[in-house]
This record gives structure tokens, C-alpha cells and sequence, in this order.
């Protein structure tokens, strides 16, 4: 996910921390003169019309040429099913020395990639009742790395790929029908020196008797000197997520890294990109030899091989303009520098074992060791780990889930043998299924209830209704809402958007009578999202009197939203 802070806007009459509102934009101009002729049609056929609506009119200066088409989105929202209510009964074998504290977990697990989930459906099918820690922020989004890819071809089952966003969400489904239950929480800190063992989140603190850790691991970056200034701001981890960006359409892009990652991401780049510059450190690419093949049989990929980026520069908005590189052969710098527009890093990960302070075996870049007998313990009895988080090698979403099965089994035989397995039974299957049948049956019902039913033209817009969707819905509230208006832009392949959609609905249904929002899907709305300076997604913009007051990208606490929503209503009441 990118994250960015634009430098357009509509004139900065207020801010907040993460506010960026400067001087006059497009946006303002693509939303004003949209309304002039949206409203008029909306007056033809007896629409309402504000007083702010008229007032507007002062803002119409240009005529724009794109009328709203925006289709109607099916919502996906789900939630977590009540496993409290699944499990029927809580029992110990017989001679179990279990300790008496029901408080007492059997298993946490950290992380919600494949190998975190995997490990959920084991643990959750052996009757431990598994907590699950599914990351919210720190280690990447609940769903981990394939939240930000396409296609997944060669996950087996799906002899016709499936998308990553929906692999994982299939997982997350199968984890909750054997009752793990499931917290978009990151884990700060463990204690292993406590028995059994302390975790800490943000919001609670648990004690369980074994742990596992499938915290996976997050892109790697260059750190070259201009990094931060640019960051959001061309320079991007994900091309996935944010190659869609109006900023980037048509323009040379460049991608750093020789792996399958990187190769995966100059392919997908090549749909949006005049041109994509792949920049190999060493003299050939390490990526397997399809994935190669791929990238030297397209036409719109220029390989590079003993090329690394030693700095970037700006144009006068502050967004990336070109690369300055150096040849990593003879170590000199390259006189001309490389004119991109983006810069997307595809240089490997970094494991998420920060939180751990070296409680346990790592090597030398963070990886868990692990023994080499079951491939899942390390250093601390009752610890074991899975996935990406301690495999260095394979790194695949198979392998990852493979040994989140390996981590479940070892966990179970350590719980028994040390007489701490407390069992949790769940209902018998034909109870079960009618719950979750029941659990989604409303989990279906939901979004028909709360969320955003599109807002397509004057005929179905009501700007009595909270939620709305597509850039018709944007300028009519734009003009004449007198709430403040939260404008969500996403992206149909950004994982990232699918969290944050439902979490932020509901914040929203908080303030359902004082606050608009409208969501932009920016390939759908491309115009919309250009004039916003929307350069990655998900991102949130926040306006009270036509004023952007809060720009917030990617996906943040909860906490986050409703501060910045709650400062402007009181802004707004002592006005
Ligand atoms: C762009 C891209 C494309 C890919 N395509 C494929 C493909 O087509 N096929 C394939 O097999 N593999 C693919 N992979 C590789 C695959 O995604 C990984 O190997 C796999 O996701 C690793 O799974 P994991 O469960 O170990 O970790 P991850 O998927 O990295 O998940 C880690 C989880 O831990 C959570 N976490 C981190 N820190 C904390 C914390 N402190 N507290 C709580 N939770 C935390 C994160 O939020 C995340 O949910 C791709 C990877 C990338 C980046």
C-alpha cells in the first residue's frame, strides 16, 4: 500500500496531524464543474437543491468532461462469527494437570498470513480453541503478504487461480468454522519467561500455555537518501497495490529487485505503464526461470543488470521525476538519470521478530531458527513458528501454510505431553454448520442494512443516506452536505482496502446522522481520483465546508478515524 500525503487540495482552512491541505486544485474544479450539470439535471426532474448548492455555483468555472457512470458494487463485508457460541462444551482429559485458570489459553497465534491461519484451522480442528492475533499495522495487513497480489496460480485447489485477497479470505473463513478466534490486533510484546506465557496488544493482554509465531515478513527498502521525500510520492513496496494510481498511468516506472517479487511486479506494472524499467543489481535475475521468461518475453519491460539506485529527484510538486543509478560493476554512477514516475522496491523482506527483543534464536537478519526435527520449534519450549517468518527459502504461500500445519501438530503433542492441553470440544458438526449457516445468513443480510448502496444518479440519490458510492455521490455531497464528508478511494486489487472497508463503516455507523462518506473506486473514477492526488490506496480524505481537513493513508487504528472525525464535529458545533 502506498502512502502518501498529497499536495493538492481545496485551500487549507483547517488541520490535524495528518492533514495536508494546501492551495486550490483540480479536484475542486473536477467536482464543481461536474455538479453544475449533474444539478441542473437534478432540478429538471424536481431533485432537491441546497442553498450550498447554489453557493457553489460560484466554484463552476470550467466544464468538465466525464458524467458520472459509476456501476453498482456488490459490498463485501463479513464479520467474525460468534465461536464463543459454537463451542459447546469446555472439558480436560481426566488426568490432566491443566491449570485452573480458565483465562488460560491453550494456543495464541501470531499473525493471519497462510501459515497463521493454517495453523488456526489445525489447532481450532484439534479442539484447542486457538486465539488468533491476525497483525493489523506493523507486520502488514491481517492476511499478510498475498493481501497485495493478483492472481494465484499455483495455490492447489484453484485450477483457475484466485485472486490473493480472496485465497486469504477463504482461510480466514475456515479458521473461524473450527472456532479460532480472531483479533485485527497487533502483538507488542511477549514475555516467555512467564509460565504460561504473557501477550500483549494494544487492547488486552492473554496468557497461554504455547504460542505460535507466523508474524511472516514486510518488504524491504533501499533507503537511499531521498526515500522519505518521496515516499508515497512515487516511491511505493507495492506495485500491487498502488500501480493503479492515476499518477502512474502511462508513465516510465521502474522496478528494483531481480526475484519473483519484483519480476511479478514489472509484469503487472506493464498494464498501466508506458514503459517499466526492471533495475537487477547482478548481472542476471534470481528469479525462477518462468518468471524470468515472463519478464524477457515482454516487450514493455527494459531489464537492466548490474544497475543499483543511488538517489531520486523531484518536480516542483515534490513527486518523483527520475532515478539517479549507479553501475554495481565498476561502482560508478550512471550520467544520465532514469525519468520515472514511480519506483516500486521488489527487494525481499525483512521477518516481523522485532516485538519478540530477542527472546528467541534468530540469525543474523531475524529469521527464527528453528530445530532441525520438527522444522517448528526454536529456542524456548512451547514456542514453535511457521511460514515465512523463519523460512528463508522457500518463501511460498504453500510451504507457508505447510508448516503452519507442522507448528499445529507440534503445538498439540507439546500441550498433551505436558498435561496442559485443555480441551475445548465444539458442538457436534450438525450444530455447527446450522451456526455458521445462521452467522452468514446475517453476516449477508448486513451490508443491505448499513453499508453503501451506490449513489448512481439524481434518480437514486438520497442524501439522507449516510453511505454512498462513485464520484455522482461525491460532488452532490461535496456541494451540499453540511456534514463533514470522509472520501474513501480504493482500488479493486488492494487487499489492504478490503480491511479497512468494513472497519471503517464501522466508525462511520458512530456518526451516522452527523457524518457523509463516499467511497471512489479509482479505476472506476479515474479523473476523481487524479484531482484528489490520489497516488496509492487506501486512502481516506476528510472535508468539512468543501475544506480537506485530514488525509489519511493506508490502514490505521480505528482510534485514528475517530479522532479526526470527532475533532471536526466539535469544530463544527462551536462554529
Ligand atoms: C507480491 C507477492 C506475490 C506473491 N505471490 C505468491 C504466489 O503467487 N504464490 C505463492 O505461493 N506465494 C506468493 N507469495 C509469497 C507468499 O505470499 C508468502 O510466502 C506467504 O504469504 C507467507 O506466509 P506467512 O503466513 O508466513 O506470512 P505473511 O503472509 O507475511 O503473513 C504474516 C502475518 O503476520 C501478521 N503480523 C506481523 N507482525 C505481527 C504482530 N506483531 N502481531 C500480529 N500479527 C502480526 C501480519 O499482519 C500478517 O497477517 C507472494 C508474495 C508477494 C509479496
Amino acid at each position: 500500500m502506498m502512502m502518501m500525503t498529497s499536495t493538492t487540495g481545496i485551500g487549507s482552512r483547517r488541520r490535524s496531524s495528518s492533514i495536508r491541505t494546501p492551495g486550490k486544485s483540480s479536484f475542486c474544479r473536477t467536482i464543481c464543474t461536474h455538479l453544475s450539470s449533474s444539478s441542473s439535471s437534478t432540478i429538471a426532474r424536481g431533485g432537491r437543491r441546497s442553498r450550498r448548492s447554489n453557493n457553489s455555483k460560484s466554484h463552476h468555472n470550467h466544464h468538465h468532461q466525464f458524467f458520472h457512470h459509476s456501476q453498482p458494487r456488490q459490498q463485501h463485508r463479513h464479520r467474525k462469527l460468534r465461536n464463543d457460541k459454537i463451542r459447546a462444551s469446555s472439558s480436560t482429559s481426566p488426568d490432566n494437570d491443566v491449570d485452573e485458570d480458565d483465562d488460560v489459553k491453550n494456543v495464541v497465534i501470531i499473525g493471519s498470513g497462510p501459515a497463521g491461519y493454517t495453523a488456526a484451522i489445525y489447532t481450532g480442528r484439534a479442539n484447542l480453541a486457538p486465539v488468533c492475533f491476525e497483525g493489523f499495522q506493523s507486520g502488514g495487513v491481517a492476511g499478510g503478504q498475498l493481501m497485495s497480489t493478483t492472481e494465484v496460480e499455483n495455490y492447489p485447489g484453484f485450477p483457475e487461480g484466485v485472486t490473493g485477497p480472496e485465497l486469504m479470505e477463504r482461510m480466514r473463513q475456515q479458521a473461524l468454522r473450527w472456532g479460532a478466534e480472531l483479533y485485527e490486533e497487533d502483538v507488542v510484546s511477549v514475555d516467555f519467561s512467564k509460565r504460561p506465557f504473557e501477550i500483549k496488544s494494544e487492547d488486552r493482554t492473554m496468557r497461554a500455555n504455547a504460542i505460535i509465531l507466523a508474524t511472516g515478513a514486510t518488504a524491504k527498502r533501499l533507503r537511499i537518501p531521498s526515500e522519505e521525500k518521496f515516499w508515497s510520492k512515487g516511491i511505493s513496496a507495492c506495485a500491487i497495490c498502488d500501480g493503479a494510481s492515476p499518477a502512474f498511468a502511462q508513465k516510465e516506472l521502474a522496478v528494483v529487485g531481480g526475484g519473483d517479487s519484483a519480476c511479478e511486479e514489472a509484469i503487472y506494472l506493464t498494464k498501466y505503464a508506458s514503459k517499466v524499467h526492471l533495475l537487477v543489481r547482478g548481472e542476471e535475475m534470481r528469479a525462477s526461470k518462468a518468471m524470468r521468461d515472463r519478464v524477457l518475453d515482454s516487450s514493455d519491460v527494459i531489464v537492466h543488470y548490474n544497475t543499483s539506485v543511488e538517489d531520486a529527484a523531484g518536480n516542483a510538486q515534490g513527486f518523483l521525476e527520475s532515478l539517479k543509478l549507479v553501475n554495481t560493476k565498476t561502482n560508478e554512477s550512471i550520467p544520465e538519470p532514469l525519468k520515472v514516475a514511480g519506483m516500486f522496491y521488489g527487494i525481499g523482506h525483512t521477518p516481523n521478530t522485532k516485538f519478540l527483543d530477542s527472546q528467541l534464536g534468530t540469525d543474523a537478519d531475524g529469521f527464527i531458527i528453528v530445530s532441525d526435527h520438527d522444522k517448528t520449534s526454536n529456542s524456548v519450549e512451547g514456542v514453535f513458528s511457521a511460514g515465512d517468518v523463519h523460512d528463508k527459502e522457500w518463501r511460498q504461500a504453500i510451504t507457508a501454510a505447510g508448516s503452519g500445519c507442522q507448528a499445529a501438530i507440534s503445538t498439540e503433542r507439546y500441550l498433551q505431553m505436558n498435561k496442559l492441553l485443555k480441551e475445548v470440544k465444539m458442538m457436534d458438526t450438525k450444530d455447527a454448520k446450522e451456526e455458521i449457516e445462521a452467522a452468514k445468513k446475517k453476516e449477508a443480510e448486513a451490508p443491505k442494512k448499513k453499508t453503501h448502496e451506490p449513489a448512481i444518479d439524481a434518480d437514486n440519490f438520497d442524501i439522507d443516506r449516510q453511505k454512498h458510492q462513485g464520484q455522482y455521490a461525491l460532488r452532490k455531497l461535496y456541494h451540499e452536505s453540511p456534514r463533514p464528508l470522509v472520501v474513501m478511494y480504493t482500488s479493486p486489487t488492494c487487499g489492504p482496502c478490503k480491511r479497512l472497508k468494513p472497519m471503517l463503516s464501522t466508525v462511520l455507523d458512530e456518526y451516522e446522522k452527523s457524518i457523509h462518506y463516499v467511497e471512489i473506486d479509482i479505476a472506476k473514477d479515474p479523473e476523481i481520483a487524479e484531482s484528489a492526488g490520489i497516488m496509492g490506496t487506501p486512502c481516506v480524505q476528510v472535508f468539512k465546508d468543501k475544506a480537506r481537513v485530514a488525509v489519511i493513508n493506508g490502514v490505521k487504528m480505528k482510534s485514528e478515524y475517530r479522532k479526526i472525525l470527532s475533532e471536526q464535529l466539535i469544530e463544527s458545533s462551536a462554529a
